[in-house]
């Protein structure tokens, strides 16, 4: 989105309208801090407004201000689809493509006629919206909705809601404001949403430390299951269905498990593979550290993408010849590795 386009934006948003807002399959702390803060800016002009999430999310989101309000399409079609179909406005927050949000939802967004605004961060966006604000350098979707509200000059309309879950965005697609997109106007914008009264304390108490006991125990049996290949500079985690099922796993536990490998020592790729029985998937997470781009290889390999330091992707076949597939395409990357 170019700046020029903001008075018509601006135009648009004079009058109430059908609002919808949504968010990537599996939503992370960016997709519905960005969308819930979003949503709670456009209530403060009396639009007609919802976010609906694809499917569920993990419990460590579920206080979020405006949580209760949120619709999951995977459980509620019915609602989500007529809200679809009526909808003026139609905001795709925190990811660059419809397949993005899964079978069945994609087709449905694909045939709205609403006009359609983009606000992500990832690589290669689609050209399917109006209005696409699109910056793979920003930090987060959360970043760049407070972006938007700035040049919508409306910064005084943050309140404590607002900057609560765009703050949420912020902190966990930054890893608590460490990675490299972090920069002094991240820290900036974090320090204008405590003013408007994010508590930064509490914020991160509510999503990281509600670990469950079986938690810590499947981190346990992942750091055991943790393998490296020192002449690649690579460390790799596996997780089988049957080890989910036997530490109680739910939505959010493999979580920021991945960090564990990239924390070793030299290491510049680290990967998770996680088994899903009921998608008949690996779901695979990538993170590195420097210039070598785990979207590039997960678009290549692993039908994936996502940004430099940080992708997913998938692999349709079984845990064994996944991580055989994985260690036989590592050696084309070894320039880049070592
Ligand atoms: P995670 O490993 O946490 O699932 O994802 C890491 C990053 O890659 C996130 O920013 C996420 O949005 C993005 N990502 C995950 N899976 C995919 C995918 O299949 N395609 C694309 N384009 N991005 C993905
Ligand atoms: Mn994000």
């Amino acid at each position: 989105m170019i700046k020029a386009q903001i008075p018509e934006i601006k135009a648009l948003l004079s009058s109430p309208k059908n609002i919808v807002i949504v968010p990537h399959r599996n939503p992370d702390g960016d997709a519905m801090g960005s969308t819930l803060g979003l949503y709670h800016y456009l209530k403060r002009y009396n639009h007609n407004v919802i976010v609906i999430a694809p499917n569920d999310y993990p419990d460590f989101l579920k206080w979020l201000p405006g949580d209760d309000t949120v619709l999951k399409f995977e459980n509620q079609s019915t609602e989500s689809k007529s809200l679809i179909n009526n909808a003026d406005l139609l905001f795709t927050l925190d990811f660059n493509a419809f397949h993005r949000v899964g079978h069945g939802m994609a087709e449905v967004l694909e045939a709205s006629k609403a006009t359609k605004i983009m606000i992500d961060h990832h690589q290669q966006p689609d050209d399917y919206a109006k209005y696409t604000y699109s910056d793979a350098s920003m930090s987060s979707t959360c970043e760049m909705v407070y972006n938007f509200i700035e040049m919508l000059n409306d910064t005084d309309k943050i309140d404590a809601s607002i900057a609560t879950c765009l703050y949420v965005g912020i902190m966990t697609d930054t890893g608590s404001f460490r990675f490299r997109s972090t920069t002094s106007r991240t820290h900036q914008v974090i320090g204008n949403l405590i003013n408007k009264g994010a508590d930064n304390t509490q914020i991160h108490n509510n999503i990281y430390d509600t670990n469950s006991y079986s938690r810590l125990q499947l981190l346990g049996r992942a750091l055991q299951n943790l393998k490296v290949i020192p002449e690649l500079n690579t460390a790799y985690i596996s997780l089988s269905q049957a080890e989910l099922d036997e530490f109680n796993f739910k939505k959010g536990d493999t979580e920021g498990v991945v960090n564990y490998a990239l924390s070793l020592k030299g290491i510049k790729l680290a990967v998770i593979f996680i088994e899903s029985l009921q998608d008949q998937i690996i779901k695979i997470s990538l993170r590195s550290k420097g210039d070598f781009s785990v979207n590039e290889l997960s678009r290549a390999h692993f039908n994936g993408g996502g940004h430099t330091n940080a992708a997913g992707g998938r692999s349709e076949t079984d845990m064994k010849s996944t991580i055989i597939k994985f260690i036989s395409i590592l050696p084309q990357y070894k320039q880049d590795l070592s």
